[in-house]
């Protein structure tokens, strides 16, 4: 006998944008929701909670500002209510401290008793019309399964490691687990390189700059043939915005690919500021034309890692514009080579529900949904390929929760903007004018 009430939505997994969701379907009494996650509690990327790095996206990416800005849930709100909205207004800063967000989130948590943890979902099957959710609570073992008209995926990404680079090897990390490793780094690292063009290769090298010894060689790798800032102009952020995800979701999968691979710059890369202080920084170290003890280079492609000494880890690039090949060493090797969606393992059994394209990957319906009937299994964060890289972005979490919301209400609780943008990325109505005037 299952105790456990019918729900309308099942959220697996309680990351920012399945947290978004609770908060915004709390308030709608016909919403019986529930939200699980394995973790015994929210961390937001705790290996890389660095001191003094802040969000890339303004606070009004919060759970709930940007479809409700009247929701208590709000940062402001939480702000509030800890005795800090005078420091914030006086601070007149966009970007809150990751630290800050993390806690606000966990305050969000805290009034949602929707959401559980410790809960591992392990298997969903489907039956007599409903899906049949099945958790082992990582504490106590105690299986439960929960019944519900609807889930949402939201397990997030995880981190990517090249198939190339050898496995177990201790030297060799990830940035996702960079705090955990530091103080290793720093009294035993002699050569540590950090391979990657983007923001959280970045914020290691820089942490790394900050807090070694000077004797600690530092090395960094990117591929890409300089390390580009993160475009934010005005104009380009404005792909980040409702009127650009219609326009991508409308072009054909091959138009998506050839877009996505020119938006490198607009959602990979770093932040611009954190660029100059790293260069600041060595500016100072090199006063007196010291040595600053680092390796900077761009272009460089790691083809090999060879580990097969006890002590350093050898490193084989090419230039690429160059193309010579050339080898470096190091006592650890960190990767900051990005992240990766995973479809969980738990979709096995209801694998003949879901809709695939021509590639394999979900054929997410414009709803978000990717069920045959359109309105059953909703993911977050896992429609890069036919919503756009706007599917990573916090900024546009809350839009894609509204429209999850409403499909499922069947009426528009939450009002959606359809256009925001100054300038037309579609330019059909202007091809319907001139078509007419001829
Ligand atoms: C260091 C870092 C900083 C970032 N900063 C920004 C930023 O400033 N602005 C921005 O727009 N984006 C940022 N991003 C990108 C993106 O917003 C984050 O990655 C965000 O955490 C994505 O949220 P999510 O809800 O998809 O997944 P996650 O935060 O990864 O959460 C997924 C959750 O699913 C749970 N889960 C997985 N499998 C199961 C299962 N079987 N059962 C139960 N639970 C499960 C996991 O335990 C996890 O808690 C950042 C990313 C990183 C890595």
């Amino acid at each position: 006998m299952n105790n456990e009430p019918i729900y309308n939505v099942i959220g697996i997994g309680i990351g920012p944008f399945n947290l978004g969701l609770a908060a915004l379907s709390h308030p709608i009494p016909e919403l019986k929701t529930l939200f699980l996650d394995q973790r015994d509690g929210f961390d937001w990327h705790p290996g890389l909670m660095i001191d003094h790095v802040t969000l890339q996206t303004p606070f009004l990416c919060d759970c709930v500002s940007m479809a409700d800005p009247t929701n208590p849930l709000s940062l402001l709100n939480y702000l509030k209510i800890t005795g800090r909205l005078y420091q914030f207004f006086i601070r007149e800063n966009f970007f809150v401290p990751r630290k800050e967000y993390n806690r606000y989130c966990q305050w969000v948590i805290e009034q949602l008793p929707q959401c559980r943890f410790s809960t591992q979902v392990v298997d969903i099957h489907y039956e007599d019309g409903l899906y049949h959710v099945s958790t082992v609570n990582t504490q106590t073992k105690e299986k439960t399964v929960f019944r519900t008209e609807r889930l949402v995926l939201g397990t997030g990404t995880q981190p990517h490691i090249p198939s190339f680079i050898p496995k177990d090897d201790q030297r060799i990390l990830h940035t996702s687990s960079y705090l955990y490793r530091k103080e290793e780094l720093l009294s035993k690292g002699s050569k540590i390189a950090v391979i990657g063009s983007g923001q959280s290769a970045a914020e290691v090298f820089y942490d790394l700059l900050q807090s070694r010894d000077i004797k600690t060689e530092l090395g960094w790798y990117s591929r890409p043939d300089r390390f580009f800032p993160m475009e934010y102009s005005k104009l380009t952020l404005e792909l980040t915005s409702p009127d650009y995800v219609e326009y991508f979701y409308n072009r054909n999968p091959e138009a998506k690919k050839t877009i996505l691979s020119k938006q490198q710059s607009q959602f990979k890369g770093i932040n611009y500021d954190l660029i100059n202080d790293i260069y600041d920084f060595i500016y100072d170290l090199t006063i007196d034309n010291a040595d600053p003890n680092l390796k900077i280079i761009p272009n460089s492609q790691l083809n090999t890692v060879d580990n097969s000494r006890d002590n350093l880890i050898n490193l084989e690039f090419t230039q690429l514009e160059q193309e010579i090949p050339y080898e470096q060493e190091a006592d650890y090797l960190i990767l900051g080579t990005g992240y990766r969606y995973h479809e969980p393992a738990f979709l096995e059994n209801i694998q003949d529900r879901i809709k695939r394209d021509a590639n394999g990957l979900f054929d997410v319906n414009r709803n978000y949904s990717i069920d045959h009937n359109g309105g059953e299994i909703y993911v977050l964060h896992a429609e890069v390929h036919t919503h756009s890289y706007i599917s990573t972005d916090l900024g546009m979490a809350a839009y894609r929760n509204s429209s999850i919301i409403n499909d499922i209400l069947g009426r528009e609780h939450y009002h959606i903007e359809k256009k925001i943008a100054f300038q037309d990325f579609d330019v059909e109505k202007y091809a319907q004018i001139s078509t007419a005037q001829i």
